[in-house]
């Protein structure tokens, strides 16, 4: 492990906080300091069991290791612990946290929204639904067979109606599918998927908002995953880069700092481009609004209590890293997608053909494949072996259930019903290194490959 910058820096700053409390008398904290070493002894050797989550070899799951200042400036706002959810329980870090939104706002080209953070996308989408089912009561919410799993519960939460829609085998919605949904005239709100979590397909956004001037219906784009990728158009290819372009007329946008911004847990973010819609969080809390006439967060919040330190995080992350265009962190995304494309490249150009990639090249930074085989159970027993012999040599990628038609050729497509799934390999290449890591990546997975399915010789000779 490279040496961690965060103590030094956590001990310094410290310092500067607690001079501005010096003016309060002391008090004794019961506090033995000894008693503790022990049991943060225990905790470390307990924390060991895990996946070294970041390290460039950890190719697997969504997982980007936060930034150290933000560690930092976390790990220093918990001697405060601010509560955003009013100004009485946090006065600097809501300023802090106001701040923040603007900059992700101004990304999507937003000024006048209304926006906030939230413990998480789930919880940014869960607003997102509730508003959209606020502003059309007894209509029905739509999103792709790929949108990620919590929307259907989110909609039975909320009691609304929730349709899947086909995606095509690039993981995309399809549109004939989604009109179809649309003719029937009841259609509320569509829930469109910028980076599923499965392959990181980008719904055809620019095609959709068509779709609305015919039709109306209000457009909520779940970016939980891939929000930031608006930074680098120019790394994107025609499809993705379209929708991105027009990401600035949805109604509303959920992004997630703690997957790609590069935060601690408990940081997601939801906007409304109109600012209106903060009426339907208007309530009174009878306890907490009273040091400032200005906004509480809470007051268009659904969330009561939420952590100051995931706004005091993220504003200095945007600090040092601010979210422009050629910027350290956009090019840092830039490496992301490239080691992405080079891995998808290596897989499809494999001379063994032992491996069946996507309909198309990334769209995001996330690879996936399947392992070619006779049948679709044998390709899912093959690409979980793989998994389990590249973890023995200490890389760690992931795996995926895709639709096996998405891999059959197009003319024998129907052989494989909708539903039948096949377990392929995922790797979310998401950490700026895995572009410098993706030769050591892809040394260690081929001999992972070697192991299961034999020398490339014997392999070929089958
Ligand atoms: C991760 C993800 C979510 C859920 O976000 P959490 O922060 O894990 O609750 C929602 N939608 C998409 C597209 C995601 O990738």
């Amino acid at each position: 492990m490279p040496k961690d910058p965060v103590p030094a820096l956590l001990s310094h700053a410290t310092e500067r906080l607690e001079e501005q409390f010096t003016s309060l008398p002391d008090f004794d904290s019961a506090l033995s300091p000894d008693s503790l070493a022990p049991v943060l002894d225990e905790v470390a050797r307990r924390l060991g069991d895990n996946y070294p989550y970041f390290h460039p070899l950890y190719a697997g799951q969504m997982l980007k290791p936060p930034h150290p200042v933000a560690r930092a400036a976390y790990a220093l706002a918990m001697t405060i612990n601010p509560n955003n959810h009013a100004r009485d329980g946090g006065r600097a870090s809501s300023e802090m946290e106001i701040e923040a939104v603007r900059q992700i706002a101004a990304l999507f080209g937003w000024t006048e929204c209304l926006g906030h953070l939230t413990s998480s996308g789930t919880f940014a989408n869960l607003e997102a639904l509730w508003i959209a089912g606020q502003l059309a009561p007894g209509t029905r919410i739509v999103g792709s067979e790929q949108a990620h799993y919590t929307h259907q519960r989110i909609s039975a939460v909320l009691k609304l109606d929730f349709t899947s829609i086909p995606t095509n085998r690039h993981g995309r919605m399809s549109l004939e599918a989604l009109e179809a949904e649309l003719r029937h005239g009841d259609v509320g709100t569509v829930v469109v998927t910028m980076g599923t979590t499965a392959i990181g397909a980008v719904d055809p956004l620019d095609e959709i908002l068509a779709l609305r001037q015919k039709y109306g219906f209000r457009v909520h784009v779940d970016a939980a995953y891939g929000g930031y990728f608006r930074l680098i158009p120019e790394a994107l290819d025609a499809p993705a880069r379209r929708a991105y372009a027009v990401l600035d007329q949805a109604d509303s946008i959920v992004v997630d700092p703690h997957k790609h911004g590069l935060q601690p847990y408990g940081c997601g973010c939801i906007l409304f481009r109109d600012p209106s819609v903060g009426q339907f969080y208007k309530h009174d809390s009878p306890y907490t609004y009273f040091t400032s006439d200005k906004l509480h967060l809470g007051e268009i919040s659904l969330e009561c209590s939420r952590a100051g330190a995931a706004a005091v995080a993220l504003w200095a992350t945007l600090r040092l890293l601010p979210l422009i265009p050629g910027g350290e962190f956009a090019r840092g995304l830039t490496r992301g997608r490239a080691a992405a494309v080079e891995l998808d490249r290596r897989l499809r150009v494999d001379k063994g053909g032992r491996f069946q990639p996507l309909a198309g090249r990334p769209e995001l930074d996330i690879v996936a494949w399947k392992i070619n085989a006779e049948r679709p159970e044998r390709s899912s027993q093959l690409a979980q072996q793989i998994f389990a012999a590249c973890a023995l040599r200490d890389l760690h990628l992931a795996l995926v259930e895709l639709p096996l038609a998405w891999f059959q050729p197009v003319v024998g497509a129907e052989s494989a019903s909708r539903s039948e799934a096949v377990t392929c390999l995922r790797s979310v290449l998401m950490k700026p290194d895995h572009e410098i890591w993706l030769d050591e990546i892809w040394n260690r997975f081929s001999a992972a490959c070697a192991d299961v399915l034999g020398e490339k010789e014997r392999w070929q000779q089958k």
